[in-house]
């Protein structure tokens, strides 16, 4: 079997110690220069639905992990907000080199259609609705996209980040038992479509902003406009603050931090926080309650989800995103009762929940 091993977290046929995915596909198209990885892991509660990242990988493996584990990811996600879906992710390599953009997201979406519905692609990171309306072209098994004559639909961050909102309150609630966050300190990580909106709604809270991007174009803005202490990226997981909300890319919690944050509570946007669940044993131990990514961050899902259904109505997607606090108070619920870490209390409930519905 060690033939087999391709990446630090995973196999070739998943990710270590965790149930084989039930698809990997690696495409390429010579005439667009497509890279592609479509990662299905369980489509138990029907087709995997989950978004296209496109990013440049330092290497191929990375790629290919960063697609197991988000599709695994999406899996526990779709289960959790009770979608009738199962977990898939797309990983675009993006080359250094020019290509022409509009071909190599139709490249994209005949690979979708080659898929016959087993995997129904959206945006995540570095895709846009433009590049979805170019998969749109070629597939019907995608989402995320504006539609006209006020048909729901489009970019699902806002809703991704009212649910992080709601998850945050949450959670602020269960562990240190505040009903505001009036006052309330939030480390934010990354200022991006997610975090940006969830900045924006903690300082109309009434909380107190601590913020850190690579763009110091939107942290200026940000201490502007939120009254926000920037601080450098380096230190944002050091500094003092009641909550950690990463809202940049996956991994924030490694180790090192786990072992000597000074936060409270761990909850924000960012897609595998956790370098692994160890990490979130750490973070139990040390009493610090961490509301796990894809229990939190699932508004964009629910909201691409009901605009693919087309039964999507901006109110009622809005109260179904609402329900993310009340599974937040059910997590922290079973943590009492297990005395598990938050982490593992919630992997455990996904895979309960994903069975076919
Ligand atoms: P985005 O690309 O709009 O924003 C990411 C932001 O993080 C950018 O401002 C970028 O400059 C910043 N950043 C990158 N590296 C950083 C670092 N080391 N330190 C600080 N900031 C850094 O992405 P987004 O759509 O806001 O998504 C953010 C996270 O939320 C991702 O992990 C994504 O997978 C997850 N997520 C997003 C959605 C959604 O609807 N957009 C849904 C679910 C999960």
């Amino acid at each position: 079997m060690d033939r087999l091993t391709t990446t630090a977290a995973g196999t070739l046929f998943g990710l270590h110690g965790e149930p084989a995915h039930e698809r990997i596909v690696l495409a390429t198209d010579a005439a667009s220069g497509l890279q592609a990885i479509v990662a299905v892991y369980s489509t138990a509660r029907g087709p995997a639905f989950g978004g296209c990242r496109y990013w440049q990988y330092a290497s191929d493996h990375e790629a290919y992990n960063d697609a197991l584990r988000l599709s695994q990811g999406m899996a526990f996600k779709n289960a959790l907000a009770d979608l009738p879906f199962g977990g898939g992710k797309a990983v675009i390599l993006r080359s250094p080199a020019a290509l022409d953009r509009a071909a190599l997201f139709k490249a994209f979406g005949r690979l979708v259609q080659s898929l016959e519905g087993i995997y129904i692609t959206a945006e995540d990171v570095g895709t846009t609705a433009d590049d979805m309306r170019a998969v749109q072209g070629e597939t019907r098994y995608v989402s995320g996209i504006p539609r006209a004559n006020d048909v729901y639909g489009g970019n699902p961050s806002p809703r991704t980040a009212y649910g992080v909102f709601v998850g945050l309150l949450a959670a602020v609630e269960a562990a240190l038992g505040r009903t505001t966050l009036d006052g309330v300190s939030v480390a934010v990580q990354g200022l991006g479509s997610v975090g940006w909106d969830l900045c924006e709604r903690l300082h109309q809270a009434g909380a107190q902003l601590i913020v850190s991007d690579i763009d110091a174009g939107k942290t200026a803005l940000a201490q502007q406009r939120f009254n926000a202490r920037v601080v450098a990226t380096a230190e944002i997981t050091g500094v003092e603050a009641d909550v950690f909300a990463p809202c940049a890319l996956g991994g924030s919690i490694t180790e090192s931090v786990a072992a000597q944050c000074r936060f409270k509570v761990v909850a924000g946007g960012a897609n595998n926080q956790l370098i692994s669940l160890a990490e979130g044993d750490v973070l139990h131990r040390r009493g610090i309650f961490y509301a796990p990514d894809f229990l939190v961050n699932a508004g964009g899902i629910i909201s691409c989800v009901r605009e693919y259904e087309g039964s999507g109505e901006e109110q009622a997607v809005l109260a179904e995103v609402a329900k993310i606090g009340p599974r937040v108070f059910e997590l922290a619920e079973r943590v009492k009762a297990t005395g598990v870490a938050p982490a593992r209390a919630a992997v455990a409930w996904a895979r309960e929940k994903m069975v076919a519905c």
